[in-house]
Formats: C-alpha cells, sequence, structure tokens
C-alpha cells in the first residue's frame, strides 16, 4: 500500500485507550489517564486508562467469577477451539488495523507488524485452539487394586505482564496457552505500548470468548503490575520483561499467595563465527539482519558477536556494506526496514550505551547517533562497535537497542567462555562447517536456544526461554502448558 495511504489511516485510525473488565471498555476507577504518544513522530495517539490496585481488584474478581462458575473451563475443548480459531480469524479480518496500531504505538515498520506480529499472534491462538483438542490425559501404571488418573487441569487465574517490544506477540504467547488450558487471564500490557492488546480483547470477546475471561489493565508497572504481582486471589503470574523486573515479579510472589511466577527476561546473546562458517555472507547477512531487526529491541538480539581473527576483516567489511539497508526511515512506508526507538526514556537509555562504548576505548565503525531528527521522531542509525572487549559495558549489559559490539577470538572455547560469561542465558549461534565442533559449541552453550549456521529461526512448535537470569519459563510449543496447568492425581478405588 502506498505510504500515503497508510498515513491516511492512520489519521483516521479509532484508538481506544480505555481498561477492558469483565467484558466491557472501562475507565479507570478513579479516572486517570495517560498519554499514548508515537515514536514515530511524537503526536498524541490516545488517552490509556491508568489502571491501579482497584481496577486490578475489579479484574481479578471479574476473572475469578468466570473461573468459578466454568464459562470457559467447563466448554468442552473442541467448544474452546472454535473460538479460538474464530478470535485467530479475527485477527487476520482485522490485519491492518491491528498492524497500524503496532506501528504507531511502538515504531516497529509496518512491513513487519503486519507480516511478522499480527501473522505471528494470530498463527499462536489459532495452534493453541488447534492443540487443545488432541492432548490426552494419562493414567498412572499403578495397580489391580487401584485406578490413579493424572490430568491436567486450569491453574486458575492467570495474571500476564509484558513488554513493549512485541507487544502483540507477547500478548498471544500468554493468551493462546492460558485460555486453551481453560484459564482466565488479566493481562497488564506495558504503559509503553498498551493499544493492541487492548483491541485483542474486543476481538476475542466477539469470538466467542465470554465476559470475564480475558480483561486487560494497562497502567504502569508500579500500580497496576505490582497489584497483581502482590495479589492474593491471581494463581499464577506469567511475566515477560527485564531481569531487574523480573526478580521483583518472584519476590512479590513470595511475599504474597506464593503464585506460581514463570519469567522470560533479558539477554546478552553470543553470535559465535568460525574461520571454517559454511558461508560468510549467509553468517554476516544473519549477523546484521537480527541485530537490526526490530530496532535492536529484541530479547534474543545476537548483540555480541564474536569473529575469529583470520576472518574479522573481510566480516566487517561486508557487514559495513549491508548497513545502508537497515537506515532509519518513515515506519509507514513499507520499504522501510529500521523504525522508531519506543520512548524517550529508551532513546536516551541507548545513546548512553552508545557514548559508553566510545568513552571505554570500542571503536565506532558505523552510525552511533540520533536518525530523522527533523520527523519529531525517535530514531538512532545502526550502530557497529569493533573492538570490544569483554570487560566493557556494552559487551556486558543488555542495552535493546540497534547496537552491536564485536569481539574477535582465536580459540573457540575460550570464546565459549566469554560467551557464557554473562548473567544471561536467553540464546547463542555459531557458524562452523564441522558438524563435530557444532555439536560440541552448542552443546556448551548455556542458552535456552542454540542456532548453528542461522539465527531467529522462529516456530510456535518450539519452546523459547532463558537459562539464568534470562527467566524461568517457556513460551511456545506444547512445553507452555506446563505454566498455565496444575497436575492432578486422582485414586480410584477398584
Ligand atoms: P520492564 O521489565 O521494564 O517492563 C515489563 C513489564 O513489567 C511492563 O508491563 C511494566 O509496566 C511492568 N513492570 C515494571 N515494573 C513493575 C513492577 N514493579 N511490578 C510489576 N510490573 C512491573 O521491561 P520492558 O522495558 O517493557 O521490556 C524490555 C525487556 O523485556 C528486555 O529486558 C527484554 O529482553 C525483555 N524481553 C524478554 C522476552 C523473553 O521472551 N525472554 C521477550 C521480550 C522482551
Amino acid at each position: 500500500m502506498p505510504t500515503t495511504t497508510w498515513h491516511d489511516r492512520a489519521a483516521e485510525l479509532r484508538m481506544d485507550g480505555r481498561a477492558f473488565i469483565d467484558g466491557e471498555r472501562v475507565d479507570a476507577r478513579t479516572e486517570a489517564r495517560f498519554d499514548c504518544i508515537s515514536p514515530i513522530d511524537g503526536r498524541k495517539l490516545a488517552e490509556v486508562a491508568r489502571c491501579d490496585a482497584l481496577d486490578v481488584d475489579a479484574a481479578v474478581s471479574s476473572a475469578r467469577a468466570a473461573f468459578e462458575d466454568r464459562r470457559w473451563a467447563g466448554k468442552a475443548p473442541a467448544e474452546r477451539k472454535r473460538i479460538l480459531i474464530r478470535f485467530a480469524d479475527l485477527m487476520l479480518a482485522n490485519r491492518d488495523e491491528l498492524a497500524l496500531l503496532e506501528t504507531l504505538d511502538m515504531g516497529k515498520p509496518i512491513r513487519y507488524s503486519r507480516s511478522v506480529d499480527v501473522q505471528l499472534a494470530q498463527n499462536c491462538i489459532r495452534w493453541y485452539g488447534e492443540a487443545i483438542d488432541k492432548l490426552y490425559d494419562q493414567v498412572a501404571p499403578t495397580s489391580d487394586a487401584s485406578l490413579a488418573l493424572i490430568t491436567r487441569e486450569p491453574v486458575g487465574v492467570v495474571a500476564a505482564i509484558i513488554p513493549w517490544n512485541y507487544p502483540m506477540l507477547m500478548a498471544a504467547w500468554k493468551i493462546g496457552p492460558a485460555l486453551a488450558a481453560g484459564n482466565s487471564l488479566v493481562l497488564k500490557p506495558s504503559e509503553k505500548a498498551p493499544l493492541s492488546a487492548l483491541r485483542l480483547a474486543e476481538l476475542a470477546l466477539e469470538a466467542g470468548v465470554p465476559p470475564g475471561v480475558f480483561n486487560v489493565v494497562p497502567g504502569f508497572g508500579n500500580e497496576a503490575g505490582s497489584a497483581l504481582g502482590l495479589h492474593m486471589d491471581v494463581d499464577c503470574i506469567a511475566f515477560t520483561g527485564s531481569t531487574r523486573v523480573g526478580k521483583q515479579i518472584v519476590q512479590m510472589a513470595g511475599q504474597s499467595n506464593l503464585k506460581r511466577a514463570w519469567t522470560e527476561l533479558g539477554g546478552k546473546s553470543a553470535n559465535i563465527v568460525c574461520a571454517d562458517c559454511p558461508d560468510l555472507d549467509a553468517a554476516v547477512s544473519a549477523a546484521i539482519g537480527s541485530i537490526y531487526f526490530n530496532q535492536g529491541e529484541s530479547c534474543n538480539a545476537p548483540s555480541r558477536l564474536f569473529v575469529e581473527a583470520s576472518i574479522k576483516d573481510a566480516f566487517l567489511d561486508k557487514a559495513l556494506a549491508m548497513l545502508p539497508q537497515f537506515a532509519p526511515g518513515d515506519p509507514l512506508d513499507e520499504a522501510t526496514v529500521m523504525g522508531a526507538i519506543v520512548d524517550p526514556i529508551q532513546m536516551k537509555t541507548v545513546l548512553g550505551y552508545i557514548e559508553a562504548g566510545k568513552e571505554e576505548g570500542a571503536r565506532l565503525l558505523a552510525g552511533g547517533a540520533a536518525a530523522r531528527v527533523e520527523s519529531g521522531g525517535l530514531y538512532i542509525e545502526p550502530t557497529l562497535f569493533d573492538g570490544v572487549d569483554a570487560t566493557m559495558r556494552i559487551a556486558r549489559e543488555e542495552i535493546f537497542g540497534p547496537v552491536l559490539s564485536v569481539l574477535s577470538f582465536t580459540d573457540l572455547d575460550d570464546a565459549v567462555r566469554q560467551a557464557n560469561a554473562t548473567p544471561y542465558g536467553l540464546a547463542a549461534a555459531v557458524w562452523t562447517a564441522d558438524i563435530s565442533k557444532a555439536v560440541r559449541t552448542a552443546r556448551a552453550l548455556r542458552a535456552g536456544t542454540v542456532h548453528v549456521n542461522q539465527y531467529d529461526n522462529d516456530d510456535i512448535t518450539v519452546p523459547f526461554g532463558g537459562y539464568k537470569q534470562s527467566g524461568n519459563g517457556r513460551d511456545k510449543s506444547l512445553h507452555a502448558f506446563d505454566k498455565y496447568t496444575e497436575l492432578k492425581t486422582t485414586w480410584i478405588q477398584v
């Protein structure tokens, strides 16, 4: 679609920032609101309900009532499936609107919000809908004198707290398995990008998800978020966000009702390219494409690149030649591959890391500054540092922006040691033509996802989550049901 048409549609788009509780749009009880500002051009998009503990109470009560009267959990799995598939169909039917909301709200290019975010999010809801009537419970091999059934039951009221970098997709990763398993849900989107989650709740209701089963409470972390974390009537909290807040969530669960606390947290992923890499062009393209995708605001972005010294110059020449493709552009132009940074706070953080890299002696080979300032929006050039060593902040801390740190190595074992020398353990990669070396390295890398001769492959069928301080849960795949179900053993005297 021409860029002007996307702009026209953006100007006409209905944006409703009210909360969604018990099947209805409502203001916060105090009527407090906050402004939702687009990072594309600084335009105010909507006023959003600033939910607090009272609103969270209302949403949790509504979810509890829906769970207890079994209006959703009591439906046959085939019926929940039918409704979830209709929900996914409605997402596709409203694809342009959802994509626009996502792009305007958090700044990512429309080409990706349409073809990646909406597409993967609807596929996730559909996949869990499709799966739920194909799962069987178990009978334990005990004795003739008894029958022991092992059944999965929904946990009850699930609270989900999500970040802003993939607002719709992170919502779908929680909504899909939590609702398919029969739970009721209270979702708190990020205050930085709440609009698509609110619209999803309307579509779910339209598809037939009963009122009260899926509630959305927009607001701030230290208000709506902590109210959910501390709530005595929430059975499970599924959190995606930073490691710093993840630790607080686990503490809140411990100091309240010991709700199940699942965390999907930050990363500082290592991408190791050996001199015998089978396809250098592919390695360069994956390294560059994956760090700058989503403006570098991806938890699994391969932000530490270890290149074997003998091929580093060739690698960097090819990498630098690719960078102009990633120049930030108008996110509503379908040709744009890098959009805006979500908000001024994140902008300042990323530029601060760039300054720290320069001060600590890394060599800035490209980028390093704000871009498109005249647009009124928030953009940063794709930035590449060479000569980074493991002690520098840009090599140790999650930047969450379009900044790549290049380190080199001569000894693969040492590169693996450095790759693992981080509190994080979300993703990693190794590039080599030697299959034994690939397998040995993949085994040695302490990360929830390891890629060999590729980066950023993705499928709903595989689990996604972290080792170490990247979290304790797994989203996606059938394994995600472990988060949202309890195992019950029923002994029957025979
Ligand atoms: P964040 O931790 O600042 O916020 C995440 C969510 O938690 C937001 O909804 C926020 O309002 C809420 N929150 C903040 N303080 C809270 C508190 N005291 N109590 C309860 N809730 C609170 O993270 P962010 O900046 O939104 O997202 C970026 C982070 O998310 C990065 O670290 C990134 O790596 C991580 N992330 C991880 C995954 C994954 O699957 N592992 C996926 C996407 C993003």
